[in-house]
């Protein structure tokens, strides 16, 4: 399978006009048009590119035409949802972004439990609608991420140690094809394409619209952040394998570093959340809010409101990459510490990237692991954790310093867990992956994000999108550079 021949870099006036003019009902907006600047931004300035227009969508029939159309001409082609992803995957430099932002629209059957959402919806949009029936479903935890490319992906949020990850709660979805069908896929109808797009599913189509089924969710839940000095590391992390070990779902936590302003002194962060009573969560949390956090801002909220909590620091703008690595639980304190220690040398030679974090993701894995690796094209489920490597820095000149740092990183969680492998922990023998392909910024091989589900993908991007119209994603872009 080969990609599509090289894309003009500068889409002609012509076919701009031709293009707008076979739009039914969505707009087409070009470097000069009104609004142009704004949706052409994405969360990480990084990766912004600049388009030769952008096609903002309001119905499949318009999708389907562009798609047609960018084949027709060899135009290079991104679908963009939230705007999220750190690759640039979702922008084009001169082609034509299918821009899903004007696709917001969520309806909710309180009877059935489900919730249907349009394709450019953000979580915040999900959230709300689905908390006012009392109900909720698994959505990611900044809630300005598009519920697009997340879930997509996977999807992990606080409520996935209860439900499992997004794509475990996704019903069905209508989607349009690189040939222009406009499709539906479930357990039921488009079965194989159904498999494919729950964890390659950016690879295959540009869905604009997403089933999910719903939880009661009536009791407000307690969470927020707590911040620690560095003296407070281990009893942290200590506390974190706790709640590895014991929780149902009801407990879940991400802990880390980062370094807030003014100061931007490294500290150890713990966000926490607890699906019950606050006398529960104050119980279950005692020694961790017994050990002198600096800042401790937690209480009951609406779980609605849950997914803005880390808002505040994951705001948009500045130049930004992530990267995805897994830990095996418990984690040493040794190791923890070892992690601070270059967290804070690292900010210390390059201080512009004072707005970046690392974090470990504590959450209850028997849920997710309750379905198999090959179940779906997803593969990364395991009983071990993620983690997330996320640099924010300002100068261009920079780029190189923390890309590289990001990369250093991501092998020293794989030699630790290399290390535990070598040391018989038996657990890390069945696992997944080992790396959830969202949080990967820096291209990683399609072949290692889908591991034994490879080449079943490669089949089925054969069948739907032999072209690769879809190229930007893991699977495409390891498809055009040859790189498996
Ligand atoms: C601040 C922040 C918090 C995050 N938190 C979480 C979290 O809690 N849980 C989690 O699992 N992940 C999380 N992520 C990772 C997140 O899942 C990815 O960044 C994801 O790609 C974001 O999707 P998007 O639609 O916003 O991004 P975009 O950049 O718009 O899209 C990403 C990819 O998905 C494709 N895409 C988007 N929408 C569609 C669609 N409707 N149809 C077809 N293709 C589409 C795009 O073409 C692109 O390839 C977080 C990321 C950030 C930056």
């Amino acid at each position: 399978m080969g990609s599509l021949q090289e894309p003009s870099s500068v889409l002609r006036e012509s076919l701009i006009t031709e293009l707008a003019h076979s739009l039914k009902a969505s707009k087409l907006l070009t470097p000069a048009s009104e609004g142009y600047a704004e949706k052409v931004k994405r969360w990480a300035d990084s990766a912004e590119k600049q388009a030769g227009a952008i096609m903002l969508a309001t119905s499949a029939t318009d999708i389907s035409t562009t798609l047609l159309f960018c084949q027709k001409y060899s135009i290079d082609l991104a679908t963009r949802g939230g705007g999220h992803s750190t690759s640039g995957a979702s922008s084009s430099e001169g082609g034509i972004v299918i821009d899903l932002s004007e696709m917001r629209n969520v309806t909710v059957n309180p009877v059935d439990k489900t919730v249907t959402a349009q394709g450019g919806c953000l979580w915040e949009d999900v959230d709300k609608a689905a908390g006012q029936h009392g109900l909720a479903t698994v959505g990611g935890t900044v809630n300005h991420t598009g519920i697009g490319g997340l879930t997509l992906g996977g999807g992990y949020g606080w409520l996935c140690g209860q439900h499992g990850l997004t794509i475990d709660n996704l019903l069905s979805v209508k989607m349009v094809l690189a040939n222009g069908d406009i499709v539906r896929s479930s357990e039921s109808e488009n079965t194989d394409l159904f498999w494919g797009i729950r964890g390659a599913g950016h690879s295959l189509g540009v869905v604009t619209e997403f089933t999910y089924r719903a939880h009661d969710q009536p009791n407000p839940v307690w969470a927020g952040q707590l911040l620690f000095t560095p003296d407070k590391l281990e009893s942290v992390i200590e506390f974190g394998n706790h709640i590895a070990a014991v929780s149902k779902g009801e407990a879940a936590a991400i802990m880390g570093f980062c370094a807030p302003p003014p100061v931007h002194a490294p500290l150890v962060l713990a966000v926490v959340f607890y699906n019950g009573t606050e006398e529960q969560a104050l119980a279950f949390y005692r020694p961790l809010l017994d050990a002198s956090p600096v800042v401790k801002m937690v209480s009951m909220i609406p779980y609605r409101s849950l997914n803005s909590l880390l808002n505040p620091v994951a705001g948009h703008g500045g130049r930004k990459v992530s990267k995805g690595a897994v830990y095996a639980q418990p984690v040493r304190p040794t190791f923890f510490r070892s992690l601070y220690d270059d967290f804070s040398t690292f900010l210390t030679e390059v201080p512009d990237a004072a707005g970046s974090m690392l974090a470990f993701e504590i959450y209850a894995t028997d849920k997710i692991c309750q379905v198999s690796n090959t179940a779906m094209a997803f593969a990364n489920r395991g009983s071990y954790g993620n983690n997330l490597i996320m640099l924010q820095w300002g100068q261009k000149e920079n780029d190189a310093a923390c890309r590289a740092w990001v990369r250093v990183m991501a092998e020293r969680f794989k030699g630790e867990m290399e290390r535990g492998k070598r040391e018989g922990d038996v657990r890390l023998l069945v696992e997944g992956v080992g790396e959830y392909l969202n949080s990967d910024g820096l291209g990683q091989s399609g072949k290692v994000v889908f591991g034994q589900n490879y080449e079943r993908l490669v089949e089925l991007k054969g069948k739907y999108d032999p072209g690769n119209v879809f190229a930007k994603s893991h699977l495409g872009a390891s498809l055009v550079k040859g790189k498996v």
